[in-house]
């Protein structure tokens, strides 16, 4: 069984389950069917919001060949959708991987794979994940890297504080603004989270554990297996003596 955090496991994977987010959803969207999705775009905005789960649901709208735009949903169908999960996906997290050691070798190795021929539809998607993490000159090696010339390659980065990236990295992407998910939809994250992972737990319970963590999602989603292993123990005490 995997030992990946709830919030992660839960995940959503295509448009249509990401919540609360409609208009940058529809920006992403109708630019991908135009085929004119910018080569380089910036996702920010507050923690929890569905920028990671929009970046990785569109690396799979970008390599399926027949993708549903009504129902946002790829076709599961086609040799992009056969080939493995992330196979046009290069995912970096920044608050997690430093570049100063080892990793500026890694991201050149990685450009360089995914310059090679790629049998699938559509470009690579390079996503680099809470790009803040790293220093203004971090910013301006990765700005070299995003001046090689290749068209079959998107870069995505992600970000809850704009204004610490570099500006001449920011003012050569396309922003993407998400905004804080309302409470109501944090409650229905709880609840696909809940069911993803098989839990029992009442819907007034996740209200009430949406509230108390609200806007803090992913550590709401986080604690739902816990919670309900204390709510069996003891089914009849307040959820805030449960927290
Ligand atoms: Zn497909």
């Amino acid at each position: 069984m995997s030992r990946d955090s709830l919030s992660i496991k839960s995940r959503p994977t295509n448009f249509r389950d990401i919540k609360g987010q409609d208009d940058v959803v529809a920006d992403i969207l109708d630019l991908a069917r135009e085929g004119s999705f910018p080569a380089f775009s910036i996702f920010h905005g507050p923690s929890g919001s569905g920028k990671t789960s929009s970046a990785l649901a569109l690396a799979r709208l970008l390599k399926c060949n027949d993708y549903n735009f009504s129902k946002k949903t790829i076709c599961k169908k086609c040799e992009g959708c056969q080939s493995a999960e992330g196979a046009n996906l290069f995912h970096v997290n920044c608050a997690v991987e430093n570049i100063r050691d080892h990793f500026v070798g890694e991201i050149r190795q990685g450009y360089k794979f995914y310059s090679n021929p790629w049998s699938c539809a559509g470009p690579r998607v390079h996503l680099y994940e809470e790009i803040h993490c790293w220093s203004k000159m971090d910013h301006a090696k990765l700005l070299k890297l995003t001046e090689m010339k290749n068209v079959q390659n998107v870069f995505i980065f992600t970000t809850t504080v704009l204004e610490q990236i570099y500006k001449p990295l920011v003012s050569r992407f396309t922003p993407f603004s998400f905004r804080s998910v309302s409470l109501e939809n944090a409650v229905q994250v709880l609840i696909g989270a809940a069911n993803c992972a098989g839990l029992n737990i009442s819907e007034d319970d996740l209200w009430k554990i949406a509230e108390a963590h609200y806007p803090d999602l992913r550590s709401a989603v986080n604690l739902l297996p816990l919670f309900e292993l204390r709510r069996r123990r003891q089914p009849d005490i307040p959820v805030r003596n449960l927290l």
